[in-house]
């Protein structure tokens, strides 16, 4: 060993790999697939709820209402998530009182 009467400050530059899951979104670095799985899940049914209320959407909501369907099962046409479903489906009755459907 060389007698060293001062200290010396070394420096290493150490890889470090880093594994997370990716959603597409560039800002989002997800620990688990699952949760990388919910966060597309998530943004996809809030990019459908987004979508415009059109008269067609609503009718659609009103035929299937009618025809006994439940919220969960118009959801999965709609696209939307139950409760979004129950909003436009209130919506969607106003509109058909008012003669405007
Ligand atoms: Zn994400």
């Amino acid at each position: 060993m060389k007698e060293m009467t001062e200290p010396v400050m070394i420096e290493e530059i150490i890889e470090v790999k880093k594994t997370y899951w990716t959603c597409g979104n560039p800002l989002h670095r997800h620990r688990t697939q699952f949760v990388a799985l919910f966060c597309i899940r998530e943004s996809t049914r809030k990019k459908i709820e987004q979508q415009p209320v059109t008269d067609k959407r609503l009718l659609s909501l009103l035929e299937m209402h009618a025809a006994g369907k439940t919220l969960a099962e118009m959801a999965a046409v709609d696209g939307g998530g139950r409760s979004r479903v129950h909003q436009l489906l209130k919506e969607a009755k106003r509109r058909k009182v008012e003669g405007l459907l």
